[in-house]
């Protein structure tokens, strides 16, 4: 007889992960299904003879919330490691998000005090400001250095990226490129973060310890054979659905992987804003653990319409309209709750997403 189940979980990323985790140590009997071969969603990632590999691309753990960095520590133990980005611009490889040591690097020492003097007396030390700001300031010389990073930074970085033409972006978009009033190289502001030392996958297995696990399975292959009560799924949204309203639009990202000399480049991970460069940067993993090997494995990063995995929702007005649609259709369900960045429809960092699904096991009570 077929076995029946409390909960069937899809998928086993740490959205489908963390509530199935929840739910089983309250006694109940959770399935957990994946159409990959493998746990941990697009945080999948290996250390083997060469180092450490991320698959889906670099992941840095950050939070600020004390509860998401408590519960998923019970799994791990941390390898301390604090995010830093550089960017090749024109060669010279300058700290992200631009600071006063880029500046520093980009311009020479008479133009690099008078863009500091001019930044800390109009906003002060430590203040971040919007490129946006930067470009509409008052004073001309502060007006250039906005141009400077727009042009050099933000312009062709977000045309590879979204395939768009970056002047028909919003302006909250510009909004959110910072410049920080500081020589502090830090590309997270979070009081947590760390690289968990055996990897997320490891996680990942040891919170479903207490559940089964079926890789290798579709939902809409087993849905009928399967005898649940509850259902939670982190698949797409609009997959649920049939697509009876339309695609939601996402973009690609293709990673291709190299294994080089270790140390292969200067930090884990360099952008290359520039569209003389077809990607848009490249991650040397072993530096997150601070694995010296010999060898390295290296991931440059394609943004793309067909190759690759769905990776960021695109943030036009229907593609936006069209997840909603989705959403209220999946409000009405009864018994079918939905989790994580496919099913809600947006970009969630790691601990945004365990967070939402420690939400939802309060509400499901
Ligand atoms: C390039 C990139 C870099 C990122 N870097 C960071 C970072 O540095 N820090 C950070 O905090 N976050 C980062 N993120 C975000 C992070 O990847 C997500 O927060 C996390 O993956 C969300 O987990 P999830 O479980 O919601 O989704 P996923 O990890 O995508 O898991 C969903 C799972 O559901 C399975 N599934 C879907 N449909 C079905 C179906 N029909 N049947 C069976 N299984 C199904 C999928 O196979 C998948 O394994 C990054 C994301 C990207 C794209």
């Amino acid at each position: 007889m077929l076995k029946k189940y409390d909960y069937l979980v899809v998928g086993a990323g740490f959205s489908g992960a963390t509530i199935a985790e929840r739910l089983a140590s309250k006694g109940k009997k959770v399935l957990v299904i994946d159409q990959r071969n493998h746990v941990g969603g697009n945080c999948h990632d290996r250390i083997d003879r060469i180092g450490y590999v991320q698959e889906y691309g670099p992941h840095i753990f950050h939070t600020s919330d004390k509860e998401v960095w408590d519960y998923i520590s019970q799994f791990t133990s941390w390898h301390p490691y604090r995010h830093k980005v550089l960017a090749d611009i024109n060669g010279k490889l300058v700290p992200l998000p631009f600071n006063l040591n880029s500046i520093k690097i980009c311009f020479d020492d008479l133009q690099y005090k008078n863009y500091k003097d001019l930044l800390i007396k109009k906003y002060g030390l430590n203040k971040r400001i919007s490129v946006f700001e930067l470009m509409h300031d008052k004073n001309k010389d502060v007006r250039k250095l906005g141009d400077f990073i727009y042009s050099n930074i933000f312009f062709n970085y977000t045309k590879k990226q979204w395939d768009i033409d970056p002047e028909k972006m919003e302006r909250s978009v510009l909004d959110r490129v910072p410049v920080v009033v500081n020589d502090i190289d830090a590309y997270f502001n979070d009081e947590y973060q760390g690289i968990p030392e055996q990897g997320y996958s490891k996680i990942i297995e040891k919170m479903l310890k207490d559940c089964d696990v079926h890789l290798e399975t579709d939902f809409f292959g087993c849905r009928d054979v399967v005898s649940y009560d509850f259902l939670i799924f982190t698949g797409r949204i609009d997959s649920f659905f049939g697509f009876s309203e339309g695609e939601i639009l996402y973009r690609n990202i293709e990673f291709r992987f190299d294994t080089q000399k270790n140390p292969f480049q200067k930090n884990s991970v360099i952008n290359y804003p520039s569209l003389h460069y077809p990607y848009t940067r490249i991650t040397e993993f072993n530096k997150f653990l601070n694995i010296k090997s010999t060898e390295s494995v290296i991931a440059k990063e394609y943004p793309s319409w067909e190759k690759g995995f769905v990776a960021y929702p695109v943030q036009t007005r229907e593609n936006l309209e069209l997840i909603g649609m989705y959403r209220k259709k999946a409000d009405k369900l009864k018994n079918i709750f939905f989790a994580g960045r496919l099913a809600e429809g947006r970009y969630l960092d790691m601990d945004k997403a365990i967070r939402s699904s420690l939400d939802l096991f309060e509400k499901l009570g």
